[in-house]
């Protein structure tokens, strides 16, 4: 089967086609087809060497697919069923094995590319707006990068929870989207926090998404208001350099976190709940998920080059 090999850390060019074995369909554990897989950032640190596997090791760990055959001790799935991950190591390939206590089985009505599309980005949003600071009704909510994957499932979620969207986006296109995703502002990234301020009132926001992370943190902070909470939940302009915690108290007694959704699903129960109220607002149609690109599986590395360049909206996928 072919698969997308990172064959050491690197930029791009450091990911390979190459011809590799299925892999082994140990106890626990399911044999899937993959049908869409799903390109993440997470997959650009682990090809630079940020976090994860040594290489060599097969990219991605997201997708969508048929099951082909079941380990032993499986009692849960069987072949045929259709089911999603955002856990299995080794899924820009034709053929995964997926941990069946990982796996989620993917209802009629969400097709395996919408659930591809959305099971990881949709349950980040969910856990992020639902648990990590739990949006009210009237709450001013920042959203950086609202035009990305993440951002445009966290900008409707928020909505649905009544809270107030104030969205970054990068340019024109992106803020169309932002607001057609219900973003009651769309700002630029150029001294948002005093945009901020002037659209709340001077009161600051109550929470700040902020998965840009480097070159938007330190203006997250002060575009928060007292008590307010700074969710730092990604890197994509790069790591945010060691901090002071005493800042927090100099802009007002502020929360700060930096979630893993690894973390807001590791009982099973949660990684189910999770997925079936996505799956389930996509089905009823009060979430909408952009597919902003697909590829086939031997061009991931453009996949890869162009979400980095930050010439994408919405959620990309491979397509084996
Ligand atoms: P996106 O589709 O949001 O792509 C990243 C976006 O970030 C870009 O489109 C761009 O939007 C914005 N951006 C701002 N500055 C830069 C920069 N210097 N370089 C690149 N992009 C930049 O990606 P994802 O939805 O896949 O992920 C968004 C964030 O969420 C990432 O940081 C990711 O690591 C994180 N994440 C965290 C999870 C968690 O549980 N902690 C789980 C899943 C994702 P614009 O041009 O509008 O600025």
């Amino acid at each position: 089967m072919r698969a997308v090999v990172v064959t050491r850390s690197g930029g791009p060019e450091v990911l390979e086609v190459r011809d590799q074995p299925a892999p082994e369909v140990g106890p626990g554990r399911l044999l899937v087809d993959v049908e869409a897989v799903g390109v993440n950032y997470r997959d650009i640190y682990e090809r630079e060497g940020r976090y994860g596997p040594s290489p060599p090791f097969v990219a991605g760990v997201e997708g969508a697919g048929t099951v082909a055959a079941v380990g032993a001790d499986v009692s849960d799935f069987g072949a045929g069923d259709r089911v999603a991950w955002v856990a299995a190591p080794g899924s820009y390939a034709e053929q995964v094995a997926v941990d069946a206590a990982r796996a989620v089985p993917v209802p009629e009505g969400v097709s395996s590319e919408l659930a591809a599309a959305a099971l990881l980005q949709g349950m980040t949003a969910h856990y992020l707006a639902t648990s990590t600071y739990r949006v009210r009704p009237d709450d001013e909510v920042v959203i950086h990068a609202a035009a990305g994957g993440v951002g445009l499932l966290l900008t409707q979620i928020v909505k649905l929870r009544g809270g107030r969207v104030i969205a970054t986006t990068s340019n024109e296109e992106k803020a169309a989207l932002a607001r057609r995703a219900g973003a009651d502002e769309v700002i630029g990234y150029d001294g948002f926090a005093e945009r901020v301020r002037e659209l709340t009132g001077g009161a600051g926001a109550a929470v700040v998404y902020d998965g840009v992370g480097k070159a938007t943190f330190d203006e997250s902070l002060t575009a928060l208001r007292p008590r307010g909470t700074l969710v730092l939940f990604g890197a994509a302009s790069g790591p945010v350099p060691p901090f002071d915690p005493m800042r927090l108290e100099g802009h007002g007694s502020l929360f700060l976190t930096r979630p893993s959704l690894r973390h807001y699903t590791a009982e099973r129960s949660d990684l189910l709940e999770r997925a079936y109220e996505v799956f389930g607002w996509i089905a009823e149609r009060r979430l909408d998920v952009l597919i902003g690109g697909r590829y086939p599986l031997d061009q991931a590395r453009r996949g890869q080059e162009d979400l980095a360049a930050r010439k994408t909206t919405g959620k990309l996928l491979l397509l084996p």
